[in-house]
């Protein structure tokens, strides 16, 4: 895809149903919602409220974001879509308001449950409260919406695939002496500190944010380390858990980590190069889609009306998911190949059964 793509030409590139843009005139709400696919039922995915330089760098997050939901969905077996929504904020620093939750909300509302939103990055439990006040199509809030915070599910679905990393690398399901490096302490972060220092292993941090490298310093024992140096410091598990495309061919050569494991969506910049270039290397790669489903899984889980018991089992289950991805991938040009290949045969064996959950 380039730039230079027309908004067809880039759903037909990606395979999306619908790009949906609004503005609200009382509260100069703009945002985009796009629904990738609903061939396995309605699509969940998050809220992003970012500040895009151009109106093409908010179309791009929010195509590659929603295909990531897609893929994200069907490897778990979940009978849902995917899509995902941003909010381009007119300034960086802009705070969000209940007015602009509730523009958001009447929007979500016009896709009558198609599509249901959540958390992303800038939006948080309130936000998510406030959007439920104008649309039942809404997940992660903890008073009028349901599901709360999905991050230590995450986190948990994290750790799960660092396990079956570190027994596909031949290191056993052991974390002590095990060394991670860790980009990014924010929500999930944060409660993947907690795991892994529980379980022995010794964990190195950065973050841009200076409380949120002291609060995980203070409260788990990691180590700091500057932000220039976390990539490419020596480790068992490099864990990206900031934002995502840092892991690219021109750092590629440069990681002296064994496995590449983090919760952050799309760390790859070109993740069918990046990762068939990270096998060569012999970096062992747990695709994101796969081990940071657990929010999803969470949220997504609730929403279908599963039990508190089968949301645990079916965050459990990401270990095996990801083990069995990993050693399909030996077999494959990539991990990230076999995961994309995996979500594709269930979504396209759903088209050819015409069974349709959700
Ligand atoms: P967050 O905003 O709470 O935390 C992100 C942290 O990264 C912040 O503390 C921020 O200061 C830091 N950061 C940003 N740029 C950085 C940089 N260049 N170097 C170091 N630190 C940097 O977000 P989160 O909810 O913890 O999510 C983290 C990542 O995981 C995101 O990519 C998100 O899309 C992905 N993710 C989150 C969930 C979830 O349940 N929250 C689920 C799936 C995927």
């Amino acid at each position: 895809m380039h730039d230079t793509d027309s908004i067809f030409e880039q759903l037909v590139d990606r395979g999306h149903e619908r790009l949906c843009f609004h503005h609200d005139p009382e509260t100069g709400l703009k945002a985009i919602v796009a629904i990738h696919s609903t061939a396995l039922g309605n699509a969940l995915g998050g809220t992003r409220r970012w500040y895009y330089k151009s109106e093409a760098d908010a179309v791009y997050d929010v195509l590659r974001l929603s295909k990531g939901m897609t893929y994200k969905a069907a490897v778990s077996g979940l009978p849902m879509g995917g899509a995902k929504s941003v909010i381009m904020l007119p300034h960086r620093e802009q705070p969000r308001t209940e007015q602009e939750a509730r523009a958001m909300g009447k929007f979500v509302d016009t896709f009558s449950g198609a599509y249901i939103a959540a958390e992303d990055v800038g939006v948080d439990t309130q936000f998510i409260d406030w959007m439920a006040a104008e649309t039942p199509h809404v997940m992660g809030g903890e008073t009028v919406s349901r599901g709360g915070d999905p991050s230590p599910w995450t986190a948990m679905g994290a750790f799960h695939g660092m396990r079956a990393s570190l027994i596909h690398a031949g290191r056993g399901d052991d974390f002590s002496g095990v060394t991670v490096a860790m980009q990014g302490v924010g929500h999930v972060g944060q409660n993947l500190c907690k795991l892994l220092t529980e379980a022995g292993a010794k964990v190195f941090v950065a973050d841009i944010k200076k409380s949120s490298v002291d609060y995980v310093v203070d409260s788990y024992g990691c180590t700091p380390m500057h932000d220039a140096d976390i990539l490419t410091t020596e480790c068992d598990i490099l864990a990206p858990c900031a934002l995502g495309g840092i892991i690219d061919g021109s750092i590629i050569p440069n990681l002296r980590c064994s496995i590449l494991c983090g919760a952050a969506n799309n760390i790859l910049g070109d993740p069918e190069e990046d990762a068939v270039a990270l096998k060569t290397t012999g970096i062992v790669y747990g695709p994101d889609f796969v081990v940071n489903a657990g929010g999803l899984i969470h949220l997504a889980g609730m929403h279908l009306g599963m039990s508190d018991e089968l949301l645990q089992t079916k965050n459990d289950e990401i270990f095996e998911t990801t083990a069995q991805i990993l050693r399909r991938g030996d077999e494959m040009v990539s991990t990230y190949a076999a995961a994309v290949d995996i979500a594709e045969q269930r979504i396209a064996g759903v088209q050819e059964t015409g069974i349709h959950a959700g």
